[in-house]
């Protein structure tokens, strides 16, 4: 069982937010990435799997990924595998299928060295590139057969020469550029932005937003759509009668409007990734379409659902988020979700006084 501790950073505040918990425990699984040529697209990663037992370390790289619906065989990108034991003797591997890699001999500590080759912009894969790295974990991320309860810390460290801050809604670490998730399939749920971002942020009653965006525009264009972004976030909490709780104290909007963006939106557990190769001055449905996730795949499962969408599968939502990872391409609460989602299209836009700037 994961061990939670509470790391209080600010000792002196009478109270701990939700910001500042870190999931630390014996064994947790430990992860660098690194960006040594980032202009040819790769990532470097080493990831550390301490207090192994006897048995054999089985790596795998996943098929797919939380709500995307489709296998994309993730290890097809991964190259140059490795693994290590502590005093850094490579240790002897097998490939028994596609998408894993078995150490059989090691002692308690295992460190595998590998790159994954990543130049697609959407809410799936991974991208490199001399501009910023934009990761979605399953893309990325080895992980063991047998671990999944563990914690894990996932370090992030830029390239020479640039000022990129992270963007996720992983839980904060030690540092500005590390990480932690209370197990493997929150990781994965958590897709990270690593550029030269900006970050806004409102609230609305007692919740926080957050809209980072990697974008090539004005300011005064990002100024307009974060209010926007503001309008249609209320008029989801009035349909809704209320918000969910998120995690790590607040929502993530994590946006990349660059020309060489494909057009995609990815809903998380408490953010959301936000793709295109429009400019942010024009683009709105995407995140009006994106961001009702942000309420619905918490609000279905922990609040008592409005206007006579009753009787649905009631389910926590750490087994939901279970559900994302191992039964994405057919899971029936996905499916009921997108169809919510696309119910709730036509008025959300309407409430939130878009429909004439749109028609213009
Ligand atoms: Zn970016």
């Amino acid at each position: 069982m994961v061990k939670r501790v509470l790391m209080a950073v600010a000792l002196a505040s009478a109270f701990v937010s939700l910001s500042q918990v870190r999931f630390e425990a014996a064994g947790s699984i430990r992860y660098q990435f690194s960006f040594p040529e980032p202009q040819h697209r790769w990532m470097q990663v080493e990831a550390t799997f301490p207090d192994l037992g006897a048995a054999p370390l089985e790596l795998r790289m996943s098929r797919s990924s939380p709500g995307r619906y489709s296998l994309h065989d993730f290890a097809k990108n991964v190259y140059d595998v490795h693994a290590f034991d502590l005093n850094g003797r490579e240790l002897p591997m097998s490939h028994p299928d596609a998408s894993g890699w078995t150490v059989n001999t090691h002692g308690d500590v295992v460190t595998v060295r590998y790159k994954v080759y990543g130049d697609r912009l959407d809410g799936t894969y991974l991208a490199v590139d001399t501009t910023h790295a934009h990761i979605n974990m399953p893309s990325a991320v080895m992980w063991a057969r047998g671990l999944d309860d563990r914690a894990a810390t996932i370090v992030f460290n830029p390239p020479a020469g640039v000022r990129w801050q992270v963007a996720t809604q992983l839980h904060r670490g030690s540092t500005a550029f590390e990480f932690t998730a209370p197990n493997l399939q929150y990781l994965m749920d958590s897709p990270a932005e690593f550029g030269p971002l900006v970050i806004r942020q409102f609230s609305v009653g007692a919740r926080t937003f957050r809209f980072a965006v990697h974008h090539a525009g004005a300011d005064g264009e990002l100024d307009a759509f974060v209010r926007d972004v503001e309008t249609i976030v209320k008029q989801e909490g009035a349909i809704y009668g209320e918000y969910p709780e998120f995690e790590p104290g607040y929502y993530t909007f994590l946006a990349d409007y660059l020309p060489y963006a494909m057009g995609d939106g990815m809903e998380h557990r408490n953010s959301t990734v936000m793709t295109s190769a429009g400019s942010i001055a024009r683009s709105r449905g995407g995140m009006s379409n994106a961001s009702v996730h942000a309420i619905s795949s918490r609000s279905i499962w922990t609040v008592p659902i409005r206007r006579g969408v009753s009787g649905w599968p009631k389910a926590s939502p750490s087994t939901m988020a279970r559900s994302f990872c191992s039964a994405a391409a057919s899971s029936t609460s996905l499916r009921r979700l997108e169809r919510l989602a696309i119910w709730w299209k036509p008025p959300r836009p309407t409430r939130a006084g878009w429909c004439d700037r749109r028609r213009r």
